[in-house]
């Protein structure tokens, strides 16, 4: 047997042969031509058959995964009637000369070295729809189906497999018949690739970024999708064990379906909010499939974590604007740049402290790099036109901290108003708790802000001392542990005298366990993972907090 390490993409098990899609992208030879108006209409005429062939993809995109993962093809038809694109083009077949094929062919290579340069990797991932935009006119132009002969040279469809393939092309994932995949194995991509949104969107387990996979045809392996393992020829003995998690899991995921659209109610009735985290708006996915009440937390500091600069205030606006605008009014918590401790973004270089999770991240960084926390606050207010916004300040320990946020928000609001940038002054401020001291100052912070968000991650850290990192303390770093109780226990009554919301959206709160406690202390609110959102919503709903209130009086 051999071992292969990737990024666990999309959760579950999956075992079986592989099949390898090739790849596609092959370069077209460059041409010139004699007749340059007729190329330029061959073009013409290309574009609009492949126009309306990726509106049929967005309408099959759309019955069968629904709208998040079908705008992408709203995306690539907005990219083929780009004015710069075609004025590129026109240059390339009437100026220079080039036949229609070459003239798409040097385009996109011009295009793909711009995406190839961004800073966002959301945006250079863009890259794979200029690829698959080309072949789509190329299909056109060469009448014959390129995509089409790719797909019937593969037998990756004809059985049930693991596809494996270098990357997938978003109008090839269409043609992916999700019950004769059973895992999907890629050499490059990311959390952020087509190919793993869509595995996500259909249950596909998927491993990414598997660069060192072997081409040999008669491969059987194991993929795992919660490790982003990869076992090549395993032995008898490790098929069944993961033949055994899979038929758990399996059995798991399905009970759990009917859960996808029911209220969030316990059995008395009592309607309970249940919102996501994410770190990035292609975190959606699940979320819209799930229906969440909201996002309960956007760590922000991941989509700085995904950049390799500074996202300036046009990409922020434009990252915290989708996610507003596609909850459609929906509560959206943004929390301010945590970054500090195990959180590092490579581009800014933060002194080395003997303590970190103890220095200064969160609120203190923040206020120590006031340049970054202003463009944040500015990207903030003219997102929050789109939607409901809520803003986050994490690692709080004192009044102090918010007064000095809150008086940037008007700083920055005034500013954005004297440059008549478009934005809003209507959303709530809230803070995390998540430190002993806020705990203990909640009836004082509870009167300066619209809500609580108890983050028990770093407040077990905090008041167990027991590094949330370090295994050896695993079973002391526990929410459910007594101290904990009682310190999320007085933050809700602080919260509830001040008549301000209250949720929770730690580990904790995705953890069965502790939901009934939760509910029976006041929460009314919780915020999990993505996948966390059904099994919790089950949980909610055999809870009976008035026999549970009985059984305590
Ligand atoms: C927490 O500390 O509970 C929390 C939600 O924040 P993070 O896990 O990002 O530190
Ligand atoms: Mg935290």
């Amino acid at each position: 047997m051999k071992l292969y390490r990737g990024m666990a993409v999309s959760e579950g098990y999956a075992i079986g042969p592989v099949r390898y899609l090739s790849s596609q992208k092959e370069n077209v030879p460059l041409k010139k031509t004699e007749n340059r108006p007729k190329e330029w209409a061959r073009f013409l005429q290309a574009r609009m058959k492949a126009c309306s062939h990726m509106m049929e993809l967005y309408q099959q995109a759309l019955s069968r995964v629904g709208e998040h993962y079908a705008g992408i093809f709203k995306i690539q038809l907005a990219l083929l009637q780009d004015e710069d694109l075609l004025t590129r083009i026109r240059r390339c077949i009437l100026e220079a000369g080039y036949t229609a094929e070459s003239a798409i062919e040097k385009t996109a290579d011009e295009y793909r070295h711009v995406f190839e340069e961004m800073d966002d990797e959301y945006l250079r991932a863009r890259e794979a729809d200029v690829q698959d935009v080309k072949q789509q006119v190329l299909m056109q132009l060469a009448s014959s189906s390129t995509l089409e002969s790719r797909r019937e040279t593969s037998p990756a469809w004809e059985e049930p497999c693991i596809l494996a393939a270098d990357d997938i092309l978003p109008s090839e994932t269409l043609h992916i018949d999700a019950s004769r995949v059973r895992g999907m194995i890629l050499r490059q991509g990311s959390q952020i690739s087509h190919a793993a949104i869509l595995a996500r969107s259909l249950g596909i387990p998927a491993v990414a970024g598997v660069a060192d996979l072997p081409h040999d045809e008669d491969l059987f392996v194991i993929v795992d999708g919660f490790s982003g393992d990869i076992l090549v020829d395993p032995p008898k003995e490790k098929v069944a064990i993961y033949a055994d998690l899979q038929r758990q899991y399996e059995a798991e995921r399905q009970a759990l379906k009917q859960y996808s659209d029911v209220k969030t109610v316990t059995l008395d009735g009592t309607r309970i909010e249940l919102m996501a985290n994410i770190g990035h708006p292609n975190d959606l996915t699940g979320v819209l499939d799930y229906g969440a009440d909201g996002i309960g937390l956007f760590r922000s500091e991941y989509l700085f974590m995904y950049c390799d600069q500074m996202p300036s205030e046009e990409q922020q606006t434009a990252a915290y604007g989708t996610v507003l605008q596609e909850m459609q009014g929906k509560r959206v918590i943004i929390r301010l740049l945590d970054i500090g401790a195990d959180k590092q973004v490579p581009y800014v270089k933060m002194d080395r402290e003997e303590n970190p999770v103890m220095g200064r991240r969160g609120i203190r960084f923040c206020l120590e790099h006031r340049d970054i926390l202003m463009t944040q606050l500015r990207a903030l207010l003219r997102a929050a036109r789109l939607g409901k916004l809520g803003i986050l300040i994490p690692m709080v320990v004192s009044a102090e901290e918010i007064h000095t946020v809150r008086r940037l928000l008007t700083e920055a609001a005034q500013a954005l108003q004297n440059e008549g940038i478009p934005y809003s002054g209507e959303y709530e401020l809230g803070i995390m708790i998540e430190t002993p001291a806020s705990v203990m100052l909640s009836p004082e912070l509870a009167k300066e802000v619209d809500f609580f968000s108890i983050g028990t991650n770093d407040l077990t850290q905090f008041v167990m001392a027991a590094d949330r990192g370090n295994p050896k303390v695993g079973a002391l770093c526990q929410a459910g542990n007594e101290a904990v109780r009682r310190m999320v226990k007085i933050t809700v009554e602080s919260a509830q005298k001040a008549g301000i919301w209250v949720d929770v959206c730690g580990e904790a709160a995705a953890d069965p366990e502790l939901t009934e406690f939760l509910l029976s202390i006041g929460v009314r609110s919780l915020s999990v993972a993505p996948p966390s959102l059904l099994v919790i919503r089950q949980t909610i709903r055999q809870i009976d907090l008035i026999r549970l209130q009985e059984i305590r009086e």
